[in-house]
């Protein structure tokens, strides 16, 4: 009944779309907004049921604490938009300043370009730079220094400038027609209240520029900036029905340098630096390494305490290697999630710094020989509660299990408050069946 109703709405939309594009020849502004306010107000007043106007429902998660997510729900035409290219996504967030805006993506947009080169400072020779840092030259004592280095900045600083859209507040980002997304771009949600993103494949940005840090662990790492999405010092956000993915380019197609995986991705999900309000529902998360930061920094006490109240539930969090997530500070609430692992898996809630992890009935599917005992790492003693989880089907104490192999730095249990603001709560069995029928993009139309 549901999928039938979206595949009717979609096909109108389609329709809609395709007898306005006529108009579209020419001006690109102003066509956005006449074929945008169109299709809005065609699936409105024919269906009722306008998922772009959806609201984050009351008591859904801590994005719907206080004066809950509304995002663009009472965008007027003017400030309704389609847009097909990562310019005009990128002119339609700064149109309009902060009225209510909704921005449906049609297609998948392109947002760093054919090729790395496009960003290359002059200069800027990544044999040289192999061959000026190469540790058997410069050595792991000293971070990297001098003429390609600073190339290597002045080149990242325009990719990042290219592929960085920041979202303004009171928006719905929205996918619509077939395989709406965002490849190479990072969106920020920076500094603003009221944000929804909803129905997107977003595929993690490929850093072009990553930097040598020799001393970074025993043998230096290649590190990147840019994750699909960042909740930044932001407020009211709400993710639903989204995928974040590595899509066409795994960690196992990337090089290595100086024996070190040539790392060009960073997270898929970060919220940092006073982000507060948080909710994250039936996405998925898939083939990634560091997955899902909440809170960077152990010593952010000062944006961060108090902050960093994230609920993620529905989620699927499918052949990732860690960080799902990884907590510091907030009061984070992981209720009704699928954990899917592979061989990489190495563990999916980090209790960091001042983190309050509260995690109940989450299903985990982990391959064979790897343990309950893997599903906690401990970075820092700070207490959680996991209650009515299951591995492979069979109930869990996720901290008894953590501690049976880890009786030196054992995890303590009881995160010292308990989650209120929920909608429906599955039992963990149900919820790798739920998740995987629900989750993802697909699912919204
Ligand atoms: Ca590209
Ligand atoms: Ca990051």
């Amino acid at each position: 009944m549901r999928a039938h109703r979206k595949s009717k709405q979609q096909s109108k939309q389609q329709s809609k779309q395709r007898r306005y594009a006529v108009v579209a020849a020419g001006c690109t502004a102003v066509v956005l907004a006449v074929t945008g306010t169109l299709t809005t107000a065609s699936a409105a007043q024919t269906h009722g049921r306008d998922l772009a106007r959806q609201t984050l429902a009351k008591g859904d998660g801590w994005g719907s604490a206080t004066t809950g997510t509304t995002g663009g729900a009472a965008a007027d035409r003017a400030h309704t938009y389609t847009v097909t290219t990562w310019a005009e996504l990128k002119a339609a967030f700064v149109a309009g300043g902060t009225a209510p805006k909704i921005v449906k993506i049609k297609g998948t947009l392109d947002a760093d370009g054919a090729t790395c080169s496009e960003f290359a400072a002059p200069g800027y020779d990544f044999d040289r730079y192999l061959a000026d840092y190469d540790p058997k030259v410069w050595g792991y004592d000293n971070e990297v220094s001098g003429e390609q280095e600073d190339l290597r900045a002045a080149s990242a600083t325009a990719q990042a400038k290219a592929i960085k859209a920041n979202v303004p507040a009171n928006t719905t980002i929205i996918g619509v027609g077939k395989n709406p997304g965002i490849v190479g771009g990072s969106l920020q949600i920076n500094g603003v209240d009221n944000v929804i993103v909803r129905g997107l494949t977003l595929e993690s940005p490929l850093d072009c520029f990553p930097q040598w840090d020799p001393t970074d662990g025993d043998t230096g790492n290649w590190n990147s900036e840019y994750d699909a999405a960042v909740v930044y010092n932001a407020t009211h956000v709400w993710l639903d029905h989204n995928e974040f993915t590595d899509g066409a380019h795994p960690d196992s197609t990337l090089p290595s340098y100086y024996g070190r995986i040539y790392q060009q991705h960073d997270g898929e999900l970060d919220i940092v630096k006073g982000a507060d309000l948080v909710t994250a529902s039936w996405n998925v998360f898939a083939d990634h390494d560091k997955t899902l930061m909440i809170g960077n920094s152990d010593g952010a006490a000062a944006t961060d305490r108090g902050k960093l109240r994230v609920t993620l539930h529905h989620n699927l969090f499918k052949n990732l290697v860690e960080r799902a997530p990884r907590v510091r500070f907030g009061q984070v609430d992981v209720y009704n999630n699928s954990y899917v692992g592979n061989a990489d898996y190495a563990y999916s809630f980090g209790i960091g710094f001042e983190s309050q992890l509260y995690a109940e009935k989450n299903a985990f599917t982990l391959p064979r020989g790897t343990g309950a005992d893997t599903v906690l790492h401990r970075w820092n003693d700070y207490p959680l509660t996991t209650t009515d989880n299951q591995v492979n089907g069979k109930p869990v104490d996720l901290v008894a299990a953590y501690n049976t192999t880890h009786a030196d730095t054992p995890l303590r249990a009881g995160a010292g408050w308990k989650p209120t603001l929920r909608g429906h709560v599955d039992p963990a069995k149900s919820v790798p069946r739920v998740v995987t029928r629900d989750a993802g993009p697909d699912r919204l139309r």
